[in-house]
C-alpha cells in the first residue's frame, strides 16, 4: 500500500513549510471538489477524496505531521490510534485515527452547523490568533529604522481569574465525558453506519464545568484588552512590508503558545524623496549657468547635504549617482543603495530689460558653441521638409 501512496504535501497541493491555516485550506478546497456526492460513480473521486482525507487527517495533526516529516508513511502507519476515537465504518480511508476534523467537513456539506467541529481538539492546546496591524513610518524612519509603540486590542488571559474562568477556582470533570470532551455518536453517511465523536453537550467540549464563572470574563477566562508593544522596526524596511513581533497575539488556548503580532507598514510621502526598492531619488533644480558653466550644487541626501560638482555642459534630466548613499538593506544594514539625482535646469522668467539684453547678445555669440541637439535636429527638419 505504501510504496504508491503520494506524498502528503503533494496531494493537498502545499509546499512543506505550510501553516495550518494553508493546509486546511487546501483540503477544504480538495475535498469539495471530489466529495463522492458531486462526483457520483466516479471512482477516481472517490480515490482522491480519500487521498486528501489521509494526508489532512496527518497534516492537521501537530504530532502526526512532525512524525510524518521525520519518518515518512511509517510515522503514521494507517493503522495508528485506530481504536481511539477513529470511526469504524470500514468504508473509505480505512482506520487511521481521530476523526475529529473530518466532523468539521462533513457539517459543512449536510450544513449541519458545525455537529463535531474540532471536537478532538477542544480541549487541546492551540496557538493564539495572529493580530494584523499598520503602522505609517516618515522617509527617514523606515530607512534608518526606529522604534515605535502600536496598541492593539488582543485576547488575553482574564486576570480576575488568571484564565480559568471560574470565580473561586472551582473547575470540576464532567461527567458526562470524563473530561475529555468528546462522546461518540452514530450517523449515516451514504448509507454507511458511521461512527465519529461530537462535541460533549454537557460541556460544550472542554471537558470541564465551571459551577461559578469568573464576572469579569462570563466564565471564559479570556478578555479583549488593548495590548501596548513597543516594536523595533529594522532600517530598510519597505511600504507593504510586516515586521513580525513574536508572541504578541492573542494567548493561546489551553496553555498553547500566543499567536504573533503583524505591523504593516506605510511610508508618508516625502516632499523630496522617492523611493526605488533601496535607491533614494531626488530632483535638483539648477540654474541655466550652472549647467552651462558647471557648479559645485548642494544634494540632499539621507546623510544631509552633500557638495557635488556638476560638470559644465550639462544637460537638464541627466542623472547623477551617490554611491552607497541611500536605503540599507534590511537584512544587511551596512550595504546601502544608492542616491541617485536629476538635475533639471529652470529657465529664468521675469528678466529685466537689461538680462533681456545680455541674453541677447550672448544668443549671436552661442552660434559657434556647441549645441549638438538642436544642430541634428535641425538637419532632421530639412531632410523632412526636402
Ligand atoms: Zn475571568
Ligand atoms: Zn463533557
Amino acid at each position: 500500500m505504501a510504496e504508491n501512496k503520494r506524498d502528503y504535501y503533494e496531494v493537498l497541493g502545499v509546499n512543506k513549510g505550510a501553516s495550518a491555516e494553508e493546509i486546511k485550506k487546501a483540503y477544504r478546497k480538495a475535498a469539495m471538489k471530489y466529495h463522492p456526492d458531486r462526483n457520483p460513480g466516479d471512482k477516481e473521486a472517490e480515490a482522491k477524496f480519500k487521498e486528501v482525507g489521509e494526508a489532512y487527517e496527518v497534516l492537521s495533526d501537530d504530532g502526526k505531521r512532525s512524525r510524518y516529516d521525520q519518518f515518512g508513511f511509517a510515522g503514521v502507519d494507517p493503522n495508528y490510534g485506530a481504536g481511539a476515537g477513529g470511526y469504524g465504518g470500514g468504508g473509505f480511508g480505512g482506520g487511521f485515527g481521530g476523526f475529529g476534523d473530518f466532523g468539521d467537513i462533513f457539517s459543512e456539506f449536510f450544513g449541519g452547523g458545525g455537529s463535531a467541529r474540532g471536537a478532538a481538539r477542544e480541549n487541546a492546546p492551540r496557538r493564539g490568533e495572529n493580530i494584523m496591524t499598520s503602522l505609517e513610518l516618515t522617509f527617514e524612519e523606515a530607512a534608518f529604522g526606529c522604534e515605535k509603540e502600536v496598541a492593539t486590542p488582543r485576547i488575553e488571559n482574564c486576570s480576575a481569574c488568571s484564565g480559568s474562568g471560574s470565580a473561586d477556582g472551582v473547575i470540576e470533570t464532567c461527567s458526562q465525558c470524563r473530561g475529555t470532551g468528546q462522546v461518540r455518536t452514530v450517523q449515516n453517511f451514504m448509507g454507511m453506519q458511521m461512527q465519529s465523536t461530537a462535541p460533549c453537550p454537557a460541556c460544550s467540549g472542554r471537558g470541564k464545568i465551571i459551577k461559578n464563572p469568573c464576572i469579569t470574563c462570563k466564565g471564559k477566562g479570556k478578555v479583549r484588552r488593548t495590548n501596548k508593544v513597543k516594536v523595533k522596526i529594522p532600517a530598510g524596511v519597505d511600504a507593504g512590508q510586516s515586521v513580525r513581533v513574536r508572541a504578541e497575539g492573542s494567548v493561546g488556548v489551553n496553555g498553547g503558545p500566543n499567536g504573533d503580532l503583524l505591523v504593516e507598514v506605510y511610508i508618508k510621502r516625502h516632499p523630496i524623496f522617492q523611493r526605488d526598492d533601496r535607491d533614494v531619488l531626488c530632483e535638483v533644480p539648477i540654474s541655466f549657468t550652472q549647467a552651462a558653466l558647471g557648479a559645485k550644487i548642494l544634494v540632499p541626501t539621507l546623510d544631509g547635504k552633500i557638495e557635488y560638482e556638476i560638470p559644465e555642459g550639462t544637460q537638464t534630466g541627466k542623472e547623477f549617482v551617490l554611491r552607497e548613499k541611500g536605503i540599507p538593506e534590511v537584512n544587511n544594514p551596512r550595504r546601502r543603495g544608492n542616491h541617485r539625482f536629476t538635475v533639471v535646469v529652470e529657465t529664468p522668467t521675469k528678466l529685466t530689460k537689461e538680462q533681456k539684453e545680455l541674453l541677447r547678445q550672448l544668443d549671436e555669440t552661442l552660434v559657434q558653441a556647441e549645441t549638438p541637439k538642436i544642430k541634428k535636429f535641425f538637419d532632421n527638419l530639412k531632410d523632412f521638409f526636402d
